[in-house]
């Protein structure tokens, strides 16, 4: 028998992936996933047409993103899952993401060129798949490898772009509890995205105080010690386990779709405390 498969984090050209939605589903249904979720940055445009091919591809889908916070200065990523679509809250919310991501963007662009490597707004606009496309870093760096500023992703990311370094510009966001809060009124559940990027012991504890609804457990690059501590943690809250891969296409080659996923047991449990049907 199959082994059912849920991965619940993925990316699409809405924000900073290389597959369309439509794309990202039929991909699923190939591999043999049960059940997805797109979860692109700060934006559900995906759902726009992902709903329609989940359909004809006969693939459970449910509602996600990822959204951008800032707590204390360091930056985490919150999930959301299971709002209805389309939603009115979510979308006011993310119109406000992309004009901030707008204003950094332009900021970051001023710096760049300050190191000598200058690139035209009206060019990184036009490189991006439609003019509803999250902006991101790693847009930019993709545009600095075409110009020849640097051969590859990570050395952008690991020189200029990556959280303090030269050329990186945090821009305003919204803390933890205004997303938590939002995603709530939304409808959706709040679950913290790959705990182990959060490095300070305080700001996970802060977390971890929060009224969150969950955490992302299984990730592609935990080992299963990691796995274990998430584990625990959010059965002491008896909080929802979620995960998945972080697929964002060929940009990361070596994070293919539905190299983390959770169980039938696990996704039940998210689709059953909403109590929604899937897409
Ligand atoms: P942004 O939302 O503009 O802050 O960009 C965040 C995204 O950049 C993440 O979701 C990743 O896709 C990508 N990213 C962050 N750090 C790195 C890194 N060191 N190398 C490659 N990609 C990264
Ligand atoms: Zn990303
Ligand atoms: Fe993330
Ligand atoms: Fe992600």
């Amino acid at each position: 028998m199959n082994t059912f498969r849920a991965d619940l984090h993925c990316h699409s050209t809405a924000s900073d992936g290389t597959l369309t939605p439509e794309e990202i589903v039929s991909l699923a249904k190939k591999i043999g996933l049960n059940a997805l979720s797109i979860t692109d940055h700060d934006t559900i445009e995906a759902y726009f047409t992902a709903i329609e091919t989940a359909r004809q591809v006969d693939l459970q889908l449910i509602t996600g993103i990822e959204l951008s916070s800032v707590l204390q200065g360091v930056s985490i990523h919150i999930l959301g899952y299971c709002f209805p679509f389309p939603n009115p809250v979510l979308e006011t919310f993310c119109s406000q993401h992309q004009e901030r991501r707008k204003k950094r963007c332009r900021e970051m662009l001023m710096l760049l060129s300050q190191h000598g490597m200058p690139i035209e707004e009206e060019e990184l606009l036009q490189s991006l798949a439609h003019k509803k496309t999250t902006i991101g870093r790693p847009h930019i760096a993709q545009m600095m490898i075409k110009k020849g500023f640097v051969e590859s992703l990570n050395e952008a990311f690991k020189k200029y772009l990556g959280d303090g370094c030269p050329c990186y510009v945090q821009g305003e966001r919204f803390s933890p509890q205004e997303t938590i809060s939002t995603i709530h009124q939304a409808g959706g559940v709040a679950i913290i995205a790959h705990p182990h990027l959060i490095k300070e012991v305080g700001i996970l504890k802060q977390l971890l105080e929060m009224n969150f609804d969950g955490m992302e457990c299984y990730y592609s690059k935990f080992l299963p010690k990691e796995q274990k501590r998430w584990l625990k943690i959010a059965e002491k809250r008896s909080w929802l386990v979620t995960g998945g891969s972080d697929f964002h296409g060929s940009i990361k080659p070596n994070i293919p779709l539905g190299c983390s996923w959770i169980n039938e047991e696990y996704f039940n449990q998210l689709v059953e405390r909403k109590g929604i049907a899937t897409c």
